[in-house]
C-alpha cells in the first residue's frame, strides 16, 4: 500500500506544503494566512502585538475511514512526533459523539419553601421552555436550540439553592454566548415566579452529556515483530492504563499527555481550550476520584488492544473568534471543513493517538529516548546556536546518549564547534 507520509517529518517546509496540495489537502493555490493587526486589535482589550506559536502537522490519522492531516499549534517538541506516531501505531479509529448539548445554569440562593419553589417551576415547565426557545430564535431555526429544562436543588450552611437547568443543542457553535443569552433572558420570569432574586446565570462548561468517543483497535501482534514481546507490552499497556484510574499522581500525568494533543488542535481551529480543559478535568472526577480518560484493554477473543478516550468536547466550527481568525479558517479547510460533530470526533482521536504514543513509550523505551532526541534541537536554540549550526550541535548531544543532556553541555558543544570552526 502506498504511503504518502512516509518520512514526512524530513521533507523541507516547501515539500510539505507541496506534498499536502498534491494530495489534496490544500487548494493548489493556498497560502498561508496569519492574524492582521487590525483584526487582532478587536479580538482582545488592549492589544499590542500578536505573539506567535509554531503550527504543524500530525499525519497518519484515518478517522471513520477518512485520511486526516490534522493542524496542531503547540510550543513543546515533540507532541506532534508522537501524535503521528500514535496514529501510525494505532491505525484506524473510530468516532461517535452521544449528543450535542451545552448545560446552562440559573442558580437562585437562600431559597425559602425551596419544594414548592421547585414544584412551581416544574408545573410550568413547557411555557419556560417556549420562551427559552424565544430568546434564540436563530438556532431553533437551524433546528437546534433549548431543549429541555430541569430543577435541581442544592443545601450548604447557608440555606437552599434552587438550580434551574437548561439543555441546548447549539449547532455548529460551541454556543456559550447563545445559552448565556437564553439564560439571562428567561431568569427574571422565574425570578418573579418563584418571588427569588436571582444569583447568577451562566453556561456550564462540564457538558456531561456531550461526550465524544474515540477508539481503536490494536492487532497485539503489531506491537513488536517478536510475538513474545508484543504480548508482554500489550499487558504493560492494559497495566499501565490500568494504574492510572486508581493513581491521582499518574492519572494527572497520563491526561496532561492527552491533552498534549488536544489543545493544539482546539488552539489551531480557533476554539476555547480553556472550556474544554476544565470540562474534561471535570469529567474525569466524576466517580469521586481524579482518573485516566483512556481505558487499554486487551479483548482475548481477537488477540487486539482496545484503546478508548470518552470526553465532553463542547467545541464549534463557527462563532467565538473562529470565523475571524484566518488561520483558524486555514485550519479548518487542511480539515476538509468538519461540522463541529467531525471535529469531536479528529480532537478525541488525536488524544488518543498522544496517549498511546506516551504510554507505549513509557513500558517500551521510556519516555527520554524519543523526546531528547527531539529535545536536542531545543537545548541547542536555548544554548544560541544559529539555525546553519543546529545539526552539528544536535548530532553531537545525541552521541551523549549515555550522559544527562542539559543546556551547559549544549552550550559547550557550541563553543568548542565554533572554535573548531575558527581554526579551519
Ligand atoms: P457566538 O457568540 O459567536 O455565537 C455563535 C454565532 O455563530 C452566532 O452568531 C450564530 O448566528 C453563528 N452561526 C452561524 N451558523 C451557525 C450554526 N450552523 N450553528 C450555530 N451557530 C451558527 O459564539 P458562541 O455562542 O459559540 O460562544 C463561543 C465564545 O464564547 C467563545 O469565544 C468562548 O471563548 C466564549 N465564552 C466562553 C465562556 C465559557 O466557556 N465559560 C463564557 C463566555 C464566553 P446566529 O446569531 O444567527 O445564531
Amino acid at each position: 500500500m502506498e504511503q504518502p507520509f512516509k518520512n514526512f517529518y524530513k521533507r523541507t517546509r516547501q515539500e510539505k506544503v507541496a506534498l499536502l496540495k498534491t494530495l489534496g489537502y490544500l487548494p493548489a493555490d493556498d497560502t498561508q494566512s496569519h492574524l492582521p493587526e487590525e483584526i487582532a486589535d478587536q479580538m482582545v482589550e488592549n492589544y499590542l502585538f500578536n505573539y506567535e506559536l509554531p503550527l504543524g502537522v500530525a499525519v497518519n490519522f484515518n478517522i471513520n475511514e477518512k485520511d486526516y492531516v490534522i493542524p496542531m499549534v503547540v510550543e513543546e517538541p515533540s507532541v506532534i512526533a508522537a501524535a503521528s506516531n500514535g496514529a501510525k501505531k494505532i491505525g484506524p479509529i473510530k468516532t461517535s459523539v452521544s449528543h450535542r448539548e451545552l448545560i446552562g445554569q440559573i442558580v437562585f440562593a437562600e431559597v425559602t419553601d425551596v419544594d414548592q419553589k421547585v414544584n412551581l417551576i416544574e408545573s410550568r415547565n413547557e411555557e419556560l421552555l417556549q420562551l427559552a426557545r424565544s430568546f434564540s430564535p436563530s438556532m431553533v431555526k437551524r433546528g437546534a436550540g433549548p431543549n429541555r429544562i430541569w430543577v435541581e436543588t442544592k443545601q450548604d450552611t447557608t440555606g437552599d439553592y434552587l438550580i434551574v437547568y437548561v439543555g441546548m443543542d447549539t449547532g455548529e457553535a460551541m454556543g456559550a454566548n447563545a445559552i448565556n443569552t437564553v439564560l439571562e433572558g428567561i431568569a427574571p420570569e422565574i425570578a418573579q415566579l418563584i418571588q427569588q432574586p436571582i444569583l447568577f446565570s451562566i453556561l456550564s462548561n462540564y457538558s456531561e452529556t456531550a461526550i465524544t468517543t474515540a477508539q481503536a483497535r490494536i492487532p497485539v501482534l503489531t506491537l513488536h515483530p517478536n510475538a513474545v514481546e508484543a504480548e508482554q507490552i500489550a499487558h504493560k499497556l492494559e497495566l499501565a492504563s490500568r494504574y492510572a484510574h486508581i493513581d491521582v499522581y499518574r492519572a494527572t500525568t497520563h491526561n496532561k499527555g492527552i491533552m498534549n494533543g488536544i489543545d493544539p488542535v482546539l488552539i489551531a481551529t480557533g476554539n476555547d481550550w480553556r472550556a474544554v480543559e476544565a470540562g474534561v478535568h471535570a469529567y474525569a472526577s466524576r466517580n469521586g476520584n481524579y482518573e485516566s480518560l483512556t481505558e487499554w484493554v486487551i479483548d482475548k477473543k481477537t488477540n487486539e488492544l482496545v484503546g478508548t478516550i470518552s470526553l465532553p468536547l463542547a467545541i464549534g466550527t463557527v462563532g467565538g473568534t473562529i470565523a475571524v481568525h484566518p488561520s483558524a479558517q486555514w485550519s479548518l479547510k487542511l480539515l476538509g471543513n468538519p461540522d463541529a460533530e467531525t471535529l469531536a470526533g479528529i480532537v478525541a482521536s488525536v488524544g488518543l493517538a498522544q496517549n498511546f504514543a506516551a504510554i507505549f513509550a513509557l513500558v517500551t523505551d521510556g519516555i527520554q529516548k524519543g523526546h531528547m532526541a527531539l529535545q536536542a534541537k531545543s537545548l541547542a536554540l536555548q544554548a544560541g546556536a544559529h539555525v546553519d549550526e543546529l545539526p552539528q550541535v544536535i548530532e553531537k548531544l545525541k552521541q551523549k546518549q549515555k550522559q544527562p543532556v542539559n543546556q551547559a553541555v549544549a552550550k559547550e558543544i557550541l563553543d568548542e564547534i565554533r572554535k573548531q570552526n575558527q581554526t579551519i
